[in-house]
């Protein structure tokens, strides 16, 4: 190997500057790097400008005292229906095991109560800042993206929220097939929301966060808990980045790895491993991904909204944050 290459964490060879540094993109002789995650590659691949306004526009945007409705910080904020199920069934889920590991065990009943407040709060909390009042809360409820979009049937929209959440935390808390992973999770040595970097090279940082980790036996286990439709869907290479992890980090057997799906509304199980082929195809994706994020962030850090092309989708566009300002 010529001395002016390294190997990067695929164990693939790339090329270097003489003196050790990867050849790079510059902004005012800083290097420009970006951290690469799924959901960000998941924002790139469906609306480029959408992905500006999330990753670089907010950044630009001067601190104002007051709430402004337009604003790229204030629209970022947001979260529509389907983050809010999400997010208030993973932080619950979060909550159980935790608790669980200090000796509390907390009932059905009393979660789906803290859901139904939640919901409850976020709507009140979005309604009061709609007409310039702010609430107090220890832990800031939500801010439904539905109430700034001039819609009508919040009651109806967060009661249909509410039954999915409820059922989905019945599913977690007494189905069978989630036994497993409700019974290692509040063990001491589980990985409950595990956040982790991997560094790629000197531009780009892999992140990612493991709902559920644990070793089993002489294996490793993965759990993914997923509140939308069972789906076989495009998400190798999120999968790939659980399980880099998992050699590289915490410690597992690359040949005694298992992820699973749950499938917490549909009370469904999934379990996958990714053949050599697909650690091989989803890698190279993952390059060229992040390679062409790198392209881009030249643009997004001076500010150039016209380098980001709207994807104009009504589909799409119905569900996100920055429709109001996206021209
Ligand atoms: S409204 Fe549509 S085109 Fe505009 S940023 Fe959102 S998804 Fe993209």
């Amino acid at each position: 190997m010529n001395e002016n290459n390294q190997i990067d964490l695929f164990g693939e060879i790339i090329e270097t500057k003489p003196g050790g540094k990867t050849s790079s993109r510059k902004k005012n002789n800083n290097l420009i790097t970006i951290k690469w995650s799924f959901s960000r590659r998941n924002v790139f691949e469906t609306c480029l400008r959408k992905y500006y306004y999330q990753y670089y526009a907010a950044k630009l945007e001067g601190a104002g005292s007051r709430v402004n409705f337009d604003s790229v910080k204030f629209l970022k904020g947001l979260s529509n229906q389907h983050l809010v199920s999400g997010k208030i069934i993973h932080n619950l889920i979060r909550l159980y095991l935790t608790k669980a590991k200090s000796g509390t065990e907390l009932s059905l009943d009393w979660m789906k109560q803290r859901a139904k407040e939640k919901i409850q709060q976020s709507i009140d909390y979005s309604n009061a800042l709609l007409l310039g009042k702010e609430i107090k809360f220890d832990y800031p409820p939500f801010v439904l993206q539905e109430v700034y979009v001039e819609t009508n049937v919040i009651k109806d929209i967060y009661q249909e929220v509410e039954v999915k959440v409820f059922e989905a935390l019945k599913n977690f808390m007494e189905s069978a097939q989630f036994e497993q992973f409700r019974t290692a999770g509040k063990l001491a040595g589980s990985f409950v929301e595990k956040k982790f970097r991997i560094q790629l090279n000197d531009e780009v940082v892999i992140t990612g966060e493991a709902d559920l980790a644990y070793l089993y036996q002489d294996g490793f286990i993965i759990c993914d808990w997923k509140t939308g439709k069972v789906d076989d869907g495009q998400d190798s290479m999120q999968l790939l980045t659980y399980t880099w992890w998992a050699i590289d980090q915490a410690g597992a057997n690359k040949e005694k790895i298992k992820i699973y799906k749950a499938y917490l509304g549909e009370n469904s199980l999934k379990e996958f491993s990714l053949s050599e082929r697909e650690i091989f195809r989803n890698k190279l994706a993952i390059r060229q991904s992040a390679e062409a994020m790198l392209e881009m962030a030249q643009f997004g850090e001076a500010g150039d909204e016209l380098a980001f092309t709207p994807c104009r989708q009504p589909k799409i566009c119905s569900l996100c944050a920055f429709q109001k300002i996206c021209k």
